[in-house]
């Protein structure tokens, strides 16, 4: 018997673990447990969806439609690009891999903001690439000019997380463009849209617009946050050829299952009930965000379903308050604390617990 173990590439030995955000407390504490951690819909499926997913899960003996061909063509449909420049994945995250599968390896560089959605360091380190992390701005904001600077002839990949995970803050138009115009061409841009649906500041550009005469940039959607499927793992990207012809190289084979498949198509179809439930979060982050300022905070604008709290030295502290409290919310320690926007009940007691937390700091 050998007393090594199997050879591991070394890349691994600096990859990051994920922290998922924690469940909310089980029953039986007496108080209401919410889960404000992970950015998700906190409303049930939509019956019709359910409904799909369903349906579909009567055949999981079969494998699901590897292509997603219906599915890629209500994007298309929806989005107005061709069908070749969709490429669906398993989340958008595992969209993010495989573009850095098609780009990026040892040698190569990832430029991205920190701090910024956690996933880049992790999927960046597996790749072999570096990382290049180029910090916010004082105001939480990426800092488009650093990062342009940061591009060197090393760099393969750019993301540009917008809004940003986990400080809300977005990118405007004006200065994205400017950045676009920096890039070099073969210098691939992702810009991830995860909480596009979230947006309301008309000055924050719709990447899907960027992306038509820009063959360098990628969009990242996902059915996750606004569309309620976290759990079933369905997202995409928009880009031309050949980055989304690369995508489909890169896909793990029948990925996205067809309960997956099924559900996105029934979201898109229900688009309108699910912008009444999006409307509502955004109700409750203006809300939310209005009653943390009058408590004394800094809270910079957010266009995303969250707030971010930078709370330093006291990140812990203020989560462990909340989870007293009966909210689970999603700390970065010596950072700040990130609170998805939930229902009315979760957020009042949030709300509640920095009122008192302020008072006593
Ligand atoms: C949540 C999130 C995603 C989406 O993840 P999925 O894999 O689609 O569930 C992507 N990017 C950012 C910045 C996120 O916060």
């Amino acid at each position: 018997m050998s007393e090594t173990s199997p050879r591991l590439r070394a890349a691994l030995d600096s990859v990051p673990t994920y922290k998922p955000g924690r469940p909310a407390a089980s029953a039986g504490t007496g108080g209401p447990a919410c889960k404000l951690s992970s950015n998700e819909n906190p409303y049930p499926p939509l019956p019709g969806v359910l409904d799909e997913a369903v349906a579909a899960a009567r055949s999981f003996n079969r494998y699901p439609d590897m292509a997603c061909s219906e599915l890629t063509a209500e994007l298309a449909d929806r989005f107005g690009v061709p069908a070749e420049h969709v490429a669906t994945g398993t989340g958008s995250v595992g969209v993010a891999q495989q573009l850095l599968q098609a780009t990026s390896g040892p040698g190569d560089e990832v430029v991205y903001a920190w701090r910024s959605f956690e996933a880049y360091p992790i999927i960046t380190r597996i790749s072999g690439a570096t990382p290049v992390e180029v910090p916010l701005t004082p105001g939480e904001v990426h800092d488009l000019d650093a990062m342009a600077e940061a591009v060197t002839d090393r760099t393969r990949l750019v993301f540009v997380c917008n809004p940003n995970n986990p400080t809300g803050t977005a990118v405007r138009r004006e200065e994205l463009e400017r950045f676009l115009d920096r890039v070099p061409s073969d210098v691939l841009v992702v810009l991830d849209e995860a909480y596009r649906e979230f947006v309301r500041d008309p000055q924050v550009p719709d990447g899907v617009e960027l992306y038509r005469d820009r063959p360098n940039v990628a969009v990242l959607r996902t059915f996750s946050k606004a569309y309620g499927l976290a759990g079933l793992r369905v997202g995409f990207a928009i880009a031309h050829e050949p980055v989304a012809a690369a995508l489909r190289k890169t896909a793990v084979p029948f990925g996205v299952s067809q309960m997956a498949q099924d559900a996105a198509v029934a979201s898109l179809r229900a688009e309108e009930a699910l912008m009444v439930r999006v409307e509502q979060l955004v109700g409750e982050r203006t809300r939310v965000r209005e009653a943390l300022l009058g408590q004394g905070w800094t809270v910079e604008d957010t266009q995303a379903n969250f707030v971010w709290l930078r709370l330093g030295e006291k990140t812990s502290d203020f989560a462990a308050a909340c989870e007293r409290a009966g909210v689970v919310v999603r700390p970065f320690p010596g950072e700040g604390v990130r609170v998805t926007i939930g229902e009315t009940e979760g957020n009042d007691i949030f709300l509640r617990t920095a009122e008192e937390f302020r008072k006593a700091l």
